[in-house]
């Protein structure tokens, strides 16, 4: 059967090229504000070409002189009574100025008038309009667009192309933008890269990954914006082997370490857990700017290297950069995650102080957490009620986490109450609530947690885990363990229970929400997605490091297992959950045990 190529389909369908100004109600001028520009347009214009007869010379000098500091308005004045006077290139030349100032609802309304006027666009009309398109999620619009680049004979114009396949992306349409990028009968570096960062944009980070691997094996060589978004591609999956082969394509290939490249890498090796390669990345850069301070201070103290982010934020202020809110947020995690609360103190009131930075709500989190996990739940909460701003889930989430570990109930109580109204339907909070019950033995509150929860219908959402074994990531879900291809996975299992017993282990079933019986919740905890993957990793691959990742909070029967197996197997574990990360070394872990 004949494929009926995208662009033909465009060029057949009529309907969408009507997309005008109608779906644009708010864009369109009206008569009150022509009225009140008009008068003050008119003066303006006097007075800047006072002797002169307004003619399409004039008219072209106005626009060069008056776009686009001035407003809206403006344009649609200029649309209204000089309509007979603009040209395509006028157009262009106002939709591109709007564009690169980030005004693109104008340059949309720009382009609709347009065809108000029945000017007809030219192929360096749609680059910038479609990229406004993007810019504000106008999909419908960018479709339309579309109709008229078929139609007036630009499909197979490269540029517009291009433009397309990354306004499909970014207005959540990958597939159509992958069917337009594979009729393309040619394509240049931007359009590669246009393909790969509008899936790193809508989340298909493994589909990125892909088209990079199809890139290498084309005849367009990949440049440094596609490798700093494959990088973060593989930052976004934690794969470590992906992200190294990245590194290796870099040095290979003799591409530039310049600033974007160097910080994407820092990015991806601190996110996959390897924190060691991003510091010896940093060293060998020789333009480094905030951001890359940034990515290296909070890498540290997202692997648990408290110290090391604290000394970096310092060196950081010695080599004479200013630390911006990100920074900050860097080494309040630290001081979070280490539980440094006297020097998180300092940080927050020199943030203020010091450099003249308003904490944001992430920075109100942080420090709710560094405090409470200080036990310091009262300063906690003085905090949350002294901030101007609204708390939210995550404020109240590390009050709840604090409680559940000094036994406050009560507190934890109205902390959960306060989550409810925020996140109804989230499963994170009732189960951290039932962990607060759990501290302090309270087993019939438990069962009334769980009774409402069914009562609303919340079910809790699947775990899910993966692991990177020699580039192949591997899933696993809570229930996997059934299926025909999980023998060797199940029988790892039982063995290493077995092994683990010896070194102390018993299951935690205390932490299992559900109220069955002893058995049953120890065969629940044992299923656990991320013990799936570590045993599947331990079968597997003989490295002495083994990187999974958790959709959610590891639970503390995994975490207390994990401890043990780095033990007793001599591994080193690597967990990333939905929060931070855990570094298992010789039965202990990098968190401390607070998480
Ligand atoms: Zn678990
Ligand atoms: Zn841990």
């Amino acid at each position: 059967m004949m494929k009926l190529s995208l662009n033909a389909a465009y060029r057949s369908s009529a309907n969408l090229s009507d997309f005008s100004i109608h779906e644009l109600p708010k864009l369109r001028p009206t008569t009150h504000l022509i009225k009140s520009l008009k008068n003050h347009t008119q003066s303006r214009t006097r007075m800047i070409i006072p002797h002169e007869p307004f003619n399409h010379s004039t008219f072209t000098k106005l626009l060069d002189t008056s776009l686009p500091s001035r407003g809206f308005g403006h344009s649609a004045l200029l649309f209204t009574q000089f309509g007979h006077l603009i040209d395509v290139e006028h157009c262009n030349c106002i939709i591109r100025r709007y564009t690169d100032s980030g005004k693109h609802l104008y340059s949309v309304f720009v382009y609709t008038q347009m065809h108000r006027l029945d000017i007809q666009p030219n192929n360096s009309t749609f680059p910038s309009v479609l990229k406004s398109a993007a810019q504000i999620c106008y999909g419908r619009f960018g479709e339309s667009v579309h109709c008229s680049v078929t139609k007036m004979g630009f499909g197979s114009d490269m540029y517009a192309n291009t433009s397309l396949v990354h306004m499909y992306c970014v207005c959540g349409q990958p597939s159509v933008a992958r069917m337009l990028f594979d009729e393309m009968p040619q394509r240049n570096v931007v359009s590669w890269n246009s393909l790969i960062s509008g899936y790193l944009h809508c989340g298909k980070f493994r589909e990125a990954i892909h088209v990079f691997r199809e890139m290498q094996g084309s005849e367009i060589e990949p440049g440094e914006m596609t490798v700093a978004s494959v990088l973060s591609a593989s930052a976004h999956l934690g794969a470590l082997d992906q992200g190294k082969s990245v590194h290796d394509y870099i040095i290979n290939k003799g591409l530039m370490l310049n600033v974007y490249v160097g910080t994407a890498l820092i990015d991806m090796y601190a996110k996959c857990g390897d924190i060691d390669e991003g510091e010896r990345v940093f060293e060998a850069m020789r333009a480094k700017n905030v951001q890359t301070w940034n990515v290296l201070i909070s890498g540290y103290a997202m692997n648990g290297r408290g110290e090391a982010a604290l000394l970096t934020f310092d060196r950081m202020i010695m080599e004479n950069f200013k630390p911006d809110v990100v920074t900050f947020l860097g080494v309040l995690c630290a001081c979070c995650h280490q539980g440094f609360v006297e020097e998180g103190r300092k940080l927050f009131a020199r943030m203020r102080n010091e450099f003249g930075l308003q904490p944001k709500i992430e920075h109100y989190g942080c420090m709710v957490d560094l405090l409470g996990r200080g036990g310091f739940l009262d300063e906690a909460m003085e905090m949350i009620r002294s901030m101007n701003l609204k708390p939210d889930p995550v404020i109240w989430r590390a009050l709840l986490v604090a409680c559940r570990f000094h036994g406050r109930a009560e507190l934890g109580e109205f902390a959960f109450q306060k989550l409810v109204e925020l996140e109804p339907r989230n499963a994170d909070n009732y189960v951290l609530l039932s962990n607060v019950y759990v501290h302090d033995k309270k087993w019939a509150e438990v069962g009334e947690l769980r009774k409402l929860m069914d009562r609303r219908g919340i079910r809790k959402v699947p775990g899910c885990s993966s692991i990177e074994i020699e580039n192949v990531m591997h899933v696993f879900k809570a229930s996997d363990s059934i299926g025909p291809g999980f023998v060797d996975v199940h029988n790892m299992l039982g063995e290493m229970k077995e092994k683990l017993k010896f070194a102390g282990y018993a299951a935690e079933t205390g932490m299992v929400l559900y109220d069955v019986e002893e058995e049953e919740k120890e065969h629940n905890l044992i299923y656990h997605s991320e013990k799936l993957a570590l045993a599947f990793g331990l079968l597997n691959s003989s490295s002495t490091t083994l990187r999974i990742m958790k959709n959610l909070r590891i639970c503390q029967d995994c975490h207390h297992f994990f401890k043990l197996v780095s033990a007793v197997y001599r591994r080193n574990i690597i967990v990333r959950d939905r929060y931070r990360f855990h570094h298992f070394t010789g039965g202990i872990c990098s968190c401390k045990d607070y998480w």
